[in-house]
């Protein structure tokens, strides 16, 4: 009989690192950000480096939404390739969206090394493989696209790509820039390190009503506390959809399992993130105690992702997926879970101002890549607040 945990793996890995008091008074602070996952722990550390007065509130313990699920693929790669999003957006602006990806990886590694962040963060590469023969057709035309808009890029036949890393495929996109890290571990870390700098932390702490003044913003809290603040910033997650009318992400459950340590595999894939063509796609990295993780098997009914069967069933999937990917390989899982997952029609975040919330911030990063959207988020959100421009703020603005 196999035991299997309702929990991700990150979560049983690390604990609960850190835990805040509940607010028991009413207070007042510059900005309020709402939501303590790796999105609200980016923001609330940009905003204590210029100096504001900050305080972090979280219905939940601290990095317990999806934070604590995400596997944390950090890709410059939208999930709308670059030439389909040219037709949506129009050619240029698309690549400066996939530029801005590049940006936020080396940027979140030079974050991760200036603080001495210790959470598994490698830069690595990302290999996109075409799943059979007709996929390879339009990644090649992909490929060209992102060669011309130079984002180190290079293509590799099925032969290099079976010889160097041991991986059935028909092809594919070989990109310079990618990374992995662990989100929770990370995320708890630096909103740690922010607390010695003043940053106020409240967790359990639920939001009944918001009230909207002239000059601000008051949240007011299930327990009959008030949080008074100039401006709120919205970092939460895929529950924003029900904060909003206007429909922004379509949500479904996503799954992965992690292998046991030391998994055998080719030794170059330890140095790359994968994920195919396929729909619903498959995708893999390696931790850093060298588990396979794998992911993938979307699944559009929104359902109890804790259910034991249904995970039992995407494991399997994902399990002969990647058994069919990695010729000889012995996948001995370890621990499975799911989670929620969002999409926007274009692949991009939503960051800007809602009409909705006069005195609101939105920094919702959905897609495969929205932890790289989080880290954009912080200049953007600078920016903004500073009355600056921002080249990438319209390709992201609501009611786009
Ligand atoms: C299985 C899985 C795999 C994934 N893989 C990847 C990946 O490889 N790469 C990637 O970039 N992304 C991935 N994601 C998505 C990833 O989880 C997110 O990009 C990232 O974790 C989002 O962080 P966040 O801080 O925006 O959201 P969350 O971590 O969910 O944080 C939002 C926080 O807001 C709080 N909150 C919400 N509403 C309120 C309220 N009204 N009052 C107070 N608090 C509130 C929540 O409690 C929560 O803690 C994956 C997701 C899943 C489920």
């Amino acid at each position: 009989m196999r035991l299997r945990t309702y929990e991700s793996f990150w979560l049983l890995k690390n604990g609960l690192l850190y835990t805040y008091p509940v607010l028991q008074q009413n207070i007042k602070t510059d900005y309020i950000v709402v939501g303590g996952g790796i999105t609200g722990a980016l923001i609330s550390d940009v905003l204590i480096e210029n100096n504001f007065n900050v305080t972090l509130i979280d219905r939940r313990d601290i990095s317990n939404g999806s934070t604590a699920a995400t596997t944390c693929m950090l890709q410059y790669e939208i999930d709308e390739m670059l030439i389909d999003l040219s037709k949506m957006i129009g050619e240029e602006a698309a690549a400066k969206c996939y530029q801005a990806g590049i940006q936020a990886i080396t940027d979140l590694e030079k974050l991760v090394t200036k603080k001495k962040i210790d959470c598994d963060f490698k830069l690595k590469k990302s290999l996109y493989i075409a799943h059979n023969k007709k996929s390879s057709v339009k990644l090649e035309k992909e490929f060209l696209a992102r060669k011309k808009h130079k984002l180190g890029v290079k293509w590799l036949t099925q032969e290099q790509i079976l010889r160097q890393y041991g991986l059935l495929s028909h092809g594919g996109i070989l990109s310079d820039m990618a990374g992995s890290a662990d989100a929770y571990k990370l995320s708890h870390e630096l909103i740690k390190q922010n607390v010695s700098k003043g940053l106020q932390v409240y967790d359990q702490t639920c939001i009944k009503k918001i009230t909207e003044e002239k000059n601000g913003a008051t949240i007011y809290t299930a327990d009959g506390y008030t949080i008074q603040g100039k401006r709120i910033i919205f970092c939460t997650g895929f529950e924003t959809t029900y904060l909003l009318k206007e429909k922004v992400a379509k949500l479904f459950n996503t799954y992965a399992c992690v292998s046991e340590p030391n998994a055998q595999i080719p030794k170059k894939l330890h140095d790359i993130l994968v994920w195919d063509t396929n729909d619903p796609y498959l995708y893999l990295r390696t931790t850093g105690d060298g588990r396979l993780l794998i992911g993938g098997e979307d699944s559009d009914k929104l359902s109890q992702t804790d259910q034991q069967n249904v995970k039992e069933k995407k494991s399997d999937k994902l399990i002969k997926k990647v058994t069919g990917l990695i010729p000889g390989i012995n996948f001995i899982e370890d621990f499975s879970w799911g989670g929620v997952f969002g999409s926007t029609k274009d692949g991009l975040p939503y960051i800007g101002v809602s009409p909705e919330y006069k005195h609101g911030y939105f920094v919702l990063g959905f897609g495969g890549n929205g932890i790289t959207f989080s880290m954009q988020a912080r200049k953007i959100l600078m920016d903004h607040l500073q009355d600056k421009s921002n080249e990438l703020a319209k390709y992201y603005q609501f009611g786009r």
